[in-house]
């Protein structure tokens, strides 16, 4: 049988852009007799809020999309991801790294540096070099760090990979899609605060779910290069990805938590109904 999920963050109210995700799942889900799994992605503690999870709840029954009970919260498994880590640490796959963001921003200051497909610096693989014996000097002396990937023992591990797109890269790719993990550089696998990041907890958890169907916005089209990665350094099966459109502003820009006009919660007290939030995103 199917499973989809839907995996929103806590972090601010639903909007838009989350009602067509969340209506398409439910939709793919229905049609083809599979299930619909919900998981709460909160391993940031300090932008996830309660409020914010019971609204997402609120909203999703609102708009009349049934999903499967018990709900996954990442942050009651930390322990998985622990699992997962310690996995890759006795492959020697992944190191700790000390820098700071702002650190590794003046790093990576010049203009030319390279950048990963979300624009960000890609980090210089300074920890990389770092002594056995100073990391454990550093780690002891309660120094924070961060667990990086090493993109290329990793890569030189798992060989070349690809995945099989039925929806569309921002750039309208589809069909079998040649992963290009490298473009992320040594992503981070641990944050300094949590035992784990987006990335690593996102392919644990669907494994761990026996979710067969990612169904999510092409924003995340790229990373799925990480998490084919992963799965295969893990041990962990291969889902089907369907990436969609995003829902934009009027300005083209993607839609966010924090602009009340396009949040479900303000469209409803508008006296908007779910069968216009439907027709909203172009789904009949
Ligand atoms: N939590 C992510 C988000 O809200 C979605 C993760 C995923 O679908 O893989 O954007």
């Amino acid at each position: 049988m199917s499973a989809f999920r839907f995996a929103p963050s806590p972090n601010g109210c639903l909007h838009l852009g989350h009602a067509f995700s969340a209506l398409l799942n439910a939709d793919l889900a229905r049609a083809s007799g599979g299930r619909l799994l919900l998981r709460i992605e909160d391993i940031d503690a300090t932008r996830c809020r309660p409020e914010y999870e019971l609204a997402t709840y609120e909203d999703l029954a609102w708009l009349g999309v049934e999903w499967e009970t018990p709900v996954r919260r990442q942050s009651d498994h930390l322990d998985a991801y622990r699992a997962a880590l310690a996995k890759l640490e006795a492959l020697g796959l992944i190191y700790p790294a000390f820098e700071s963001r702002t650190e590794i921003a003046r790093l990576a200051a010049s203009e030319n540096w390279p950048r990963d497909p979300d624009g960000a610096p890609l980090y210089p693989g300074t920890g990389k070099a770092v002594s056995a014996e100073e990391r454990h000097r550093r780690i002891k002396a309660g120094e924070p760090y961060a667990l990086r990937l090493d993109m290329d023992a990793a890569l030189a591990r798992a060989g070349a990979l690809n995945w099989r797109e039925t929806g569309e890269g921002p750039g309208g790719e589809r069909g079998v899609i040649a992963a290009d993990a490298a473009a992320w550089g040594d992503v981070v696998l641990a944050r300094r605060d949590v035992p784990t990041s987006y990335h690593l907890s996102v392919v644990v958890d669907d494994a761990l779910q026996g979710v067969t169907q990612v169904v999510r916005g092409n924003d995340l089209f790229y990373a799925t290069s990480v998490h084919r990665l992963l799965q295969v350094l893990l041990g962990l099966p291969q889902p089907m990805y369907r990436h969609h459109r995003l829902i934009l502003d009027e300005s083209g820009k993607k839609l966010s938590k924090s602009t009340q006009a396009t949040g479900l919660r303000e469209l409803r007290r508008k006296g908007v109904t779910p069968a216009d939030i439907r027709r909203l995103v172009g789904l009949a």
